[in-house]
């Protein structure tokens, strides 16, 4: 028996901001960043909060660090909130998700707030609909996705308004995490017809509106249909779970200090490619199921796809083709990282992305070795 459930109420288009109206007369603690306060965002959240009290926790920094967790659980004890918001991208979605789960625990369970809200800025990780939190531990460079249901927002609000000013650079990188998150999904080994349907919806969508946003920032079409895209996409690895993609990505992520979009954009197609495991001219091989369903997402893309190893090559270049019009380089190399400084760090950087949560559901069972030269093809030496 499987299950496939969806339990955050998601609030979406023109206007869902609105929501907002119906918290009365409640304590209210917002977790941000500084950008959200600066930029006069979270004056557009307190501007709809009716007879509220509202704190602002607006510490968070990306890929935020245990100690920034800490400080929040304090800020939550002083405000004695009753309401949570999430406002910002995955780092503050992520940071109030872990800042209320590590309250409750230290409370045995017991906490006063009653409604969690997660209110996206970035179109990229999905974490307003997702069970998982990733905190990145400082002191040894790790980032570790923590995972339980009592993580999921109730409610998720996906006003386009908020993404309008993500520049040019945020809006590629978190994109191709959109992208990477549909992709993972539905070639994972807990893929289903429920994860598929919303994956397969999230790619097209990406394709056609990624390119539109990054062109024109103010294009509210596009804006909205990628927050959409990057909310299906979540809704479909919630249940499926990712893969090696994801793994490498958190641990390049946690050592080097490269946005999780831009990693996953750089080692996506050739994780496509590893998956696929397509011998050159091996046309009566018994193409694995991962690489017909690569086959089966270049022929909903209208790619060439006659055979499984021309739809592969297919979706494998259109990756890369989106990546290059996003100004995304190919390579660690390209990125301006020393292969040196990677190669010092090489061990440890497999540990981290044998040792992920994200491994396991990945089609093709890894081995260190395979890592190491997904790895050194990252890196631009081989
Ligand atoms: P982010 O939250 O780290 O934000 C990146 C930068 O974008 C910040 O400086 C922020 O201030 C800025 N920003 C956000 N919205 C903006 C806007 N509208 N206009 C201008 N600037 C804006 O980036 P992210 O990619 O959204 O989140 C990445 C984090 O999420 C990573 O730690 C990653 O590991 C994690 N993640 C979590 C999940 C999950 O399911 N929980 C999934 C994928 C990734």
């Amino acid at each position: 028996m499987r299950e496939f459930s969806i339990s955050t109420n998601v609030f979406f288009g023109e206007n869902a901001l609105d929501r907002l109206k119906q918290i009365e007369d409640k304590r209210v603690l917002i977790v941000c960043d500084d950008f959200m306060r600066s930029s006069g965002m979270v004056a557009k959240i307190t501007e709809k909060l009716k007879g509220c009290k509202v704190s602002v926790f607006s510490e968070v920094m990306p890929d935020p660090t245990i100690e920034i967790i800490a400080a929040g659980i304090l800020a939550l004890k002083a405000s004695n909130a009753q309401v949570i918001i999430a406002l910002g991208g995955g780092s503050s979605i992520d940071a109030a998700k872990a800042i209320r789960e590590f309250s409750m625990q230290e409370a045995d369970g017991k906490s006063d707030v009653e409604e969690c809200f997660a209110i996206p800025t970035t179109s990229g990780t999905g974490s307003e609909v997702t069970q998982f939190s990733v905190i990145t531990n400082a002191q040894d460079g790790l980032k570790y996705a923590i995972s339980n249901r009592s993580l999921l927002p109730m409610v998720a609000i996906l006003d386009p308004e908020l993404v309008i000013s993500a520049p040019k650079a945020i809006t590629a990188d978190t994109g191709m995490d959109v992208l990477t998150h549909a992709i993972e999904a539905y070639v994972s080994k807990d893929a289903s017809d429920f994860s598929d349907a919303l994956a397969e919806k999230a790619i097209t969508l990406v394709f056609k509106f990624l390119p539109e946003a990054y062109a024109d920032g103010e294009n509210r079409l596009a804006r909205e249909k990628m927050h959409n895209a990057s909310c299906m996409a979540g809704m479909a690895f919630n249940s499926a779970g990712l893969g090696i993609t994801h793994s490498l990505a958190h641990a390049i992520g946690g050592k080097l200090h490269i946005s999780h979009g831009k990693s996953n954009a750089m080692i996506l197609p050739l994780v496509v490619q590893y998956n696929a495991d397509i011998k050159k001219d091996d046309y009566r091989a018994g193409y694995e199921v991962t690489a017909k369903k690569y086959q089966r997402l270049a022929k909903i893309l209208d790619l060439h796809a006659l055979t499984v190893n021309i739809g592969v090559n297919s979706l494998v270049n259109a990756i890369v083709k989106l990546q290059g019009e996003l100004k995304i380089p190919a390579t660690l190399k390209e990125l301006g990282v020393e292969a040196s400084e990677v190669l010092k760090i090489k061990e440890e950087i497999i540990d981290a992305a044998m040792n992920d949560i994200c491994t396991e559901k990945n089609p093709r069972a890894a081995s260190r070795q395979d890592l190491s030269s997904l790895l050194e093809r990252l890196i631009g030496i081989k």
